[in-house]
C-alpha cells in the first residue's frame, strides 16, 4: 500500500482543480465559475488516462482509487473509466467498477436520460450501463415499473457483454429476487451459455454462482468449487465458505421442522 506522499506525487498532477483525496490540499487554479467545495475534485482526464495506462501497478491503483472521492460526469471521464473497466489488471478493473457504481449516487432523472443515449454500442456504453443499473436499483425506485424494466434491461446487457464485471457479484441476488420470471430465465440462459464457453474463467464462475445461489444453491456451490480448482489462490474461497454456511443454516432450519412434523404426526396416534 503506497504512503500518502507517494500517492500525492501521483495524484496531484492528475487534478485540474479541487481537493486531493489523499491530503485534502486544494490544488490548481479555479478556472471555472464552479465553486470548489471541500470535497470537489475536477480531474484532468488525459492525466488520469495516462495513469491508468502506466506499467507501474502502484500508479494505476492510486489513479483509480483517487476517483473513489468522486469524478465529473462527462463523456471524457466516462471514456477514461471505460478503459479502466476493461484493463487487463482485473483488480484495477474491479476498483473501476466500484468507482463507476458509486458515481451513480449523483445521477438524477435528467442525467440518467442522458446516459441512456450512451447505451448505443459506443465506447462508453459499459460505464453508462453500470451507472444506470445502480441508479435503477437505488432506494425508492424498485416498485416503479419503468425502473424495473430499465433494471432488467441493463442487468441482462451486463450479464451478456460483461460477465466478468465485479458489479454482477453485487447485483446477483437482486436480479434473482426481484425481476420477473422472464428476466430470470433470460439471465439463466446467458449464464448457461457463458459457463459452456468459459468453464475456466474464475470471474464468470463466481458471478454465475452468486446468481444461481438463490434458486439452485447446490449448483452455486459446485461452481465455486470449480473456480477454486481452476485457481486455488482465487478469492472465491471466502465466498464459498459464506454460502456454505448460509446453506447449512437453511438445512438445519428445515431439518427440525420436518422432525417436529413427524413427531406431531406420531403423537396423534
Ligand atoms: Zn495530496
Amino acid at each position: 500500500m503506497p504512503r500518502t506522499a507517494q500517492r500525492c506525487e501521483i495524484t496531484h498532477s492528475q487534478i485540474l482543480f479541487g481537493v486531493c483525496p489523499w491530503c485534502d490540499v486544494i490544488i490548481g487554479q479555479v478556472r471555472s465559475q464552479i465553486r470548489v467545495s471541500k470535497t470537489h475534485t475536477q480531474w484532468y482526464p488525459k492525466a488520469v488516462a495516462e495513469g491508468i495506462r502506466s506499467d507501474d501497478p502502484t500508479v494505476r491503483e492510486t489513479t483509480v482509487s483517487g476517483l473513489w472521492h468522486g469524478w465529473q460526469l462527462d463523456d471524457e471521464m466516462l471514456g477514461v473509466l471505460s478503459n479502466a473497466l476493461r484493463h487487463r489488471d482485473r483488480s484495477l478493473a474491479d476498483t473501476a467498477a466500484m468507482v463507476t457504481w458509486l458515481g451513480a449516487s449523483r445521477l438524477d432523472d435528467v442525467k440518467a436520460e442522458m446516459l441512456e443515449i450512451r447505451c448505443d454500442g459506443g465506447p462508453i456504453e459499459l460505464p453508462a450501463r453500470i451507472m444506470l443499473l445502480a441508479f435503477h436499483i437505488g432506494a425508492g425506485t424498485r416498485s416503479d415499473p419503468k425502473s424495473s424494466a430499465a433494471r432488467a434491461r441493463h442487468a441482462l446487457w451486463m450479464i451478456e457483454y460483461a460477465p466478468q464485471c465485479d458489479v454482477l457479484g453485487l447485483i446477483g441476488s437482486i436480479t434473482t429476487d426481484v425481476e420477473d420470471s422472464g428476466t430470470r430465465e433470460a439471465a439463466k440462459e446467458l449464464w448457461d451459455r457463458h459457463l459452456i464457453q468459459l468453464p475456466h474463467d474464475v470471474r464468470v464462475l463466481k458471478n454465475a454462482a452468486i446468481f444461481f445461489f438463490h434458486d439452485d444453491p447446490d449448483r452455486a456451490l459446485r461452481l465455486l468449487r470449480q473456480a477454486i480448482e481452476v485457481d486455488p489462490e482465487a478469492d472465491t474461497k471466502f465466498l464459498l465458505n459464506s454460502l456454505e454456511e448460509i446453506q447449512n443454516r437453511r438445512c438445519s432450519f428445515t431439518a427440525p421442522s420436518v422432525f417436529d412434523y413427524w413427531k406431531d404426526w406420531k403423537l396423534d396416534f
